[in-house]
Parts: C-alpha cells; structure tokens; sequence
C-alpha cells in the first residue's frame, strides 16, 4: 500500500468505527502517515522492523493542518513571574491553557504536536517552518578546543576547565529506589498503584530534564568561547557492553555521552560553528607530546605518565589535548623519538603540564 492508500484505509476504519471517531480526521490520517514512515525507514534499513504499539504507550497526537486554535494569547505575572498564556482548541479533545514559553510566528506553524508525558505533564510542540538558515560555516575557526568527556569529569577541555560530573541519576537514585519498591507493592493498576507511578515518573522526568538543561548550558558556553570543537567519536554502546562493574556501567548510561553530543553539535550548528568527531581510538593512552601509546595505564590512574619520553600530566587532559591534535590543531611538531626539551610547542604544554597538576584548576 502507497501512502495515500494507507491514509484511505485510516478514513474507512474511523468511518466503520464508533470508537476511532473521538478522533480528529487528520490526526487520524496522521496516525496512517506515522506507519507509513516507519515502514519506510524498515525498507531503507535506517530502523527495526516496527513494532504494535500498545494503547498506554501511544502518547502523542499531531494536527498536520487544521483542527487546532490559538486565542486569548495574554501576559500575567509581573517581573520575573511574567509568563506569556493562552488557550489552545484542539478538535474533539478541548481547550487547554498553555504558558508560551518561546516566541513563535503563528502563521507560519505547520503542525501541532501534543504530547502526554508519563508523569501527566502535557507538552503542546507548535513545528515552524523556517526559510533555510544561509548562516555561513566561519572558514576558518579561530579558537579550537579538545573535549575528553568522562565518569568522573564529565567534561574536560583541552584549555585546561573541567566540568565535575553532577551524576543525575546516581543522586535521584535512593528516591526513585523507594518509588519503584512501593510500586511494585501495591496492587495492579489500583488508585494508588497510578499515584506511585506518576510520582516514580516524575522522578524519572526530574533526572531527564536536569541532564539536558546542563548539557544545553554547557554547549552555550563553550559556543561563546569557541569556534571549533574535537569530540571524541565514541561508541557509547559498546563502551556500556565493556564496563565491567554494575557501576561503572550505570554511570556511562547517566552520563549519556551521545545525548551530550548531540546538544552540543545543535548549539554550535545554530551557530554556524563547527563540532568535529575525532577517533576515540586509544585517545587516553596515547602521549601528547610523543605520540606513543602508554599501555600500562588503567582506568585507576588518575595522572598519565609517558614511559617513553617522561611527560606528566592529569590523565583528562592529555586526552583532550590528544584530540585537538588529531583534528589538526596542535601543530604535530613534536614527532617521535625528539627530545622534548628541543620541541618549540613545550613551554604551552609545560605550562598545562603544571596547569593539570594543580589541584585548583578553574572549574568551569
Ligand atoms: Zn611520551
């Protein structure tokens, strides 16, 4: 079936179907077109084969044109309380009251998605269409930074700040523990099963929107500062599959590296700037300054020390400096086997050198 026959069938069904008719024609049609793209993406191996859905977990609605309405748009609050309101029609659901939290053209919006998250918050996402940005990607980026992302630094940049690692979930952890435990004690779908469970989302929900609101801030101010970033191109997957303790494995699923890199490569595409993936191949064991790879270096060790040519510097670090290189930016200048006490590049390195050693290095 081609997409318009699929949009048909949707009618037809909703027409013989008393049930299907508290729904919005379009959205029903939209429901057929959400079928027909995963089907697609199967065909295109971009996905896996899609699956049923079940009616609890089917949480969003989209109006692709008409069928919703935007009035009484109005300001309350004063100062800093000062939010922007309105009420919202949506066909054969009803009105709701929205906080505007964005300006948005509304002539220009193409469809209104309305999303029911577990905890009961319901998120309203108005899609803009907007002429294709001619931001212009800066030629040639002036300030360059490594990033060496981590358990215990979340991140590390190769100019030396660190960002500590906040550990969302670790934090959370006792409470959601507490909330799951009494969940799984009351009885199946009863009144207070659904109250623990909205609580135990909510929790849940906490831990999401702490981790991308820092991963956001974070992006900001690193596009303030830079115009190029050398992320390390991980395999967060397996990464998780090779931690060997309970722990370790729990802490790389809380540090969500590719949800990071992602935040981080929007901001800096808004930007016209540049996020570059570097290999990840051996990038804390290889020496900055010699090249070589240090293979007696452990996750323990805290400080790398080269074998080879005697460099010392905190482990975070030499990786981040390790992948500013790789993408080009450190000038290779100290080859293998020079002495580095010839190398032009030194002094900067010593400097960092003793840079990383301090213990009072600027948090970011
Ligand atoms: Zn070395």
């Amino acid at each position: 079936m081609n997409k318009t026959e699929l949009r048909q069938l949707a009618l037809d069904l909703r027409k013989q179907n008393k049930e299907f008719q508290v729904l919005h024609s379009q959205v029903t049609q939209q429901v057929a077109d959400r079928f027909y793209q995963a089907r697609q993406r199967f065909f295109e191996g971009l996905a896996n084969k899609p699956k049923k859905k079940k009616p609890h977990r089917y949480l969003s609605l989209v109006y692709p044109q008409s069928g919703w309405k935007l009035s009484d748009i109005r300001e309350v609050g004063q100062g800093k309380n000062k939010k922007k309101k309105a009420r919202l029609y949506l066909s054969k659901i009803g009105f709701f009251n929205l906080i505007i939290h964005r300006e948005l053209p509304l002539e220009r919006v193409s469809q209104v998605c309305v999303k029911l998250y577990p905890s009961g918050r319901i998120y309203v996402i108005f899609t803009v269409e907007e002429p294709e940005s001619q931001e212009q990607q800066s030629e040639n980026p002036k300030k360059a930074v490594g990033v060496d992302l981590g358990i215990t630094r979340l991140v590390t940049l190769s100019d030396g700040c660190f960002l500590e690692n906040p550990k969302p979930l670790e934090r959370s952890l006792d409470r959601i523990r507490v909330l799951q435990r009494s969940l799984s004690r009351k009885r199946f779908l009863s009144k207070n099963w659904l109250k623990t469970k909205i609580r135990l989302a909510k929790q849940h929900e906490h831990v999401r929107d702490f981790r991308r609101d820092l991963f956001f801030k974070l992006g900001f101010l690193l596009a303030q500062e830079y115009d190029l970033l050398a992320l390390e191109d991980l395999d967060t997957e397996g990464l998780i599959q090779k931690g060997v303790t309970r722990t370790r494995r729990m802490r790389l699923y809380d540090s969500s590296f590719s949800e990071l890199r992602r935040c981080l490569e929007w901001v800096f595409l808004k930007r016209g700037k540049t996020v570059l993936a570097v290999s990840a191949c051996n990038t804390s064991r290889e020496c900055f300054l010699c090249g070589r790879i240090n293979q007696s270096l452990t996750l323990e060790d805290r400080v790398f020390h080269c074998p080879h040519c005697g460099f010392t510097l905190d482990r975070d670090l030499n990786a981040s400096l390790v992948l500013l290189k790789r993408a080009g930016w450190v000038p290779p200048a100290v080859a293998c086997g020079a002495s580095p006490n010839t190398s032009p590049t030194l002094p900067r390195v010593k400097e960092e050198a003793r840079w990383g050693c301090e213990a009072g290095s600027p948090a970011l």
